[in-house]
């Protein structure tokens, strides 16, 4: 099938339709690969690269700073919300349908930006990729870090995820533990025999409230930790005296604490306890005080909040890049039926984004 093309240099949010009403669910973003790849070789100024779903392209203008601009081109399932249409929500002009927020707008900024802009004042590496939307051993911006991590090299990344147009810094890390007790099983009519595990776990939750939580300042940034029982489970029968239970905590945690140290944290918290780490994400530092950044936010004028959520930001960090989430669209909206993206959030982010880049 030939590639549905687009015009790069067409009014942004005609562009945002144009990409959303090309359907990319996640493990069907060929089509749009395709779209996008074609358009972006017609510039010379660009080096264009692709690797399965993803494309990069680069200017190499032998400036001495690279920022990294990236966003996915997948989205989540169709849910009777294509083709795109637009809408006045609230006396506010809205652009409606799957992917308008997350995250087309935000993909239709970087491509105009990527054409028009054929001399920015800092080498730019523009990131489109795929399967942001399932799991994470498909990502493919991880696929990119271990097949072309050469590409990936930069001095400041911004993801182009919904943010309302304003500027998150970096994301908290995430740790899933597991806390089990164990006990003696015994039938509970002669519950003197054994040993209840699951009482035992009253121990485990009068720890989590008695937690303090943590804000903790990170690059000029003050991240709010969390600690909190998210599952529990115990007991075979109602007629038996449980041996073991088990209370599954996440902890959120700052992006200056690397997963060892949050480990060590957690083993702490639950001295006495067994703990078996299930699941860990590293955060990452909003870099702030990175030149490229306080570029961006001094050209934007903007002023930068923490991001509480896991973003690819954290791949852009654990590389060595520190990165920002910019985007259009509210990020509340992401996902939903209704997801609708005010149109004057695409325009501002592509005005915010020309002026740093153009400065
Ligand atoms: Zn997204």
């Amino acid at each position: 099938m030939p590639a549905v093309s687009l015009n790069l240099t067409t009014d942004v949010v005609e562009l945002t339709r144009a990409l959303c009403d090309i359907e990319s669910v996640s493990g069907n973003e060929n089509a749009i690969a395709n779209s996008i790849e074609t358009a972006l070789r017609a510039y010379p100024h660009l080096d264009v690269t692709r690797d399965a779903d993803a494309i990069v392209a680069r200017t190499s203008l032998g400036r001495g700073t690279r920022v990294l601009i990236a966003g996915h081109i997948d989205t989540v399932p169709v849910a009777d919300n294509l083709p795109t249409r637009l809408e006045t929500i609230d006396g506010v002009q809205h652009l409606w349908g799957r992917g308008t927020v997350d995250m087309k707008a935000g993909v239709a900024v970087q491509l105009k930006l990527a054409a028009e802009l054929t001399e920015p004042n800092v080498d730019v590496t523009w990131i489109f990729y795929d399967h942001e939307e399932v799991d994470a051993t498909l990502n493919g911006m991880g696929r990119l870090s271990r097949n072309r991590p050469d590409l990936l090299e930069g001095d400041f990344a911004v993801l182009c995820e919904p943010t309302s147009a304003g500027i998150e810094g970096g994301c908290n890390g995430t740790m899933r533990i597991e806390i089990s007790t164990k006990g003696v099983k015994a039938h509970s009519a002669r519950a003197w025999m054994g040993v209840n595990a699951i009482h035992a776990v009253e121990e485990i939750l009068a720890r989590l409230n008695r937690y303090s939580l943590q804000e903790v300042e990170v690059d000029g940034l003050v991240y709010k930790e969390s600690l909190n029982a998210v599952l529990i489970s115990g007991g075979i029968a109602t007629n038996v005296i449980p041996d073991s239970a088990k209370v599954t905590v996440n902890y959120r945690f700052a992006p200056s604490k690397s997963i060892a140290d949050a480990e060590a944290h957690l083993r702490e918290v639950f001295e006495g306890f067994q703990v078996k780490v299930t699941d860990a994400s590293a955060g990452a530092r909003p870099g702030l005080d990175q030149p490229a950044a306080a570029a961006f936010i001094a050209a934007t004028g903007l002023v930068a909040r923490p991001k509480y959520g896991w973003t690819d930001v954290a791949r852009f960090s654990a590389l060595g890049v520190p990165a920002i989430n910019f985007g259009p669209g509210d990020p509340n909206k992401a996902h939903a039926d209704d997801e609708s993206c005010p149109v004057d959030q695409i325009y501002s982010c592509e005005a915010a984004l020309r002026k740093w880049l153009t400065a």
